[in-house]
């Protein structure tokens, strides 16, 4: 495994690979990893010549300076896990590299992104297609990964990926849980013992409303998930939505065609966590 700090060097290593014919498979994270990632590169492993993983905390995608100044930066123990995966280089660029010059660009991503994380959290996915996009351009991967925990990120990337025409295989990975169904996320480490103990009950409570499809309306669903995690007193609802899978636009009846989607977010004191549920049709 290599490690890379500069998109020219990373560009050599690729352009020789791809000279060789070798497919090119991509994982771009912002680092402090764990199984969630793990199982993307796992999977890039499965279906590419070489995988490359980025490790690059993107300021243009945070809304909230403490949570930037807060976000976990671990490269050390990132590389370690990262040897024993079928990770062929690791790209870990300074924030100068990837933006040598401010980027002023603005995706329109439409209704995709006027709702949930769009909607709570300003300017969050124009930063994530501007460093996306960037990537992108670097790697030029035949395919990139991306995980369901982050449902509508990966709705954003695959309207992207087909706005600008770009040739790259979105792969959606599922969500990977600890033991007592908690979704691994980076920040999970930033939370306190107590908020630790008591997050589990958003994933309980997503499991709750998939059993209570179709004998409640999605309103009262809604409200029921709200209810059974605000009462908890630790733990802060920001939106729970249940949407459609293709066009994230709420649903008002279980009859509506297609696949929906409940996604949360949640408070656990300063630390904001993200989840969600697909409901099969
Ligand atoms: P991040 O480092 O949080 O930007 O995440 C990098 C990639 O890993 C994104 O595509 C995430 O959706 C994915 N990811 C993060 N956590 C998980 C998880 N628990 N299960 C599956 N994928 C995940």
């Amino acid at each position: 495994m290599e490690l890379f700090k500069t998109i020219s060097e990373l560009r050599q290593a690729l352009n020789a690979d791809k000279h060789n014919g070798l497919t090119i498979g991509f994982v771009p994270t912002m680092g402090a990893l764990h199984q969630g990632h793990l199982s993307l590169v796992n999977r890039a492993g499965s279906e590419n010549d070489r995988v490359v993983v980025s490790i690059f905390v993107n300021p243009t995608q945070f809304n909230d300076p403490n949570d930037l100044r807060n976000y976990p930066r671990r490269l050390d123990s990132d590389l370690a896990l990262l040897a024993d995966s079928p990770c062929d280089y690791v790209f870990a660029p300074a924030v100068e590299e990837i933006y040598p010059e401010p980027d002023n660009r603005k995706f329109d991503f439409g209704a995709l992104e006027l709702v949930m994380e769009g909607q709570f959290r300003p300017g969050h996915f124009n930063g994530v297609a501007q460093v996306v996009s960037k990537l992108f351009d670097v790697v030029k991967p035949d395919k990139a990964y991306f995980g369901l925990k982050d449902f509508q990120q990966y709705s954003i990337i695959k309207n992207m990926c087909s706005m600008l025409n770009l040739p790259i295989g979105i792969v959606a990975c599922d969500i990977v849980r600890e033991a007592d169904g908690l979704a691994m996320s980076s920040r999970n480490m930033l939370l306190t013992p107590e908020h630790r103990t008591i997050a589990p009950l958003i994933y309980k409570s997503l499991q709750i409303a998939l059993e209570e499809a179709g004998h409640f309306t999605p309103e009262e669903v809604k409200k029921h998930v709200k209810d059974r995690i605000n009462l908890s007193g630790l733990l802060r609802v920001e939106y729970f939505e249940i949407v459609d899978e293709l066009t994230l636009e709420a649903v008002s009846s279980w009859d509506q065609k297609g696949s929906k989607v409940g996604c949360i977010a949640v408070f656990a004191g300063k630390v904001r966590l993200i989840d969600n549920i697909i409901f099969a049709k």
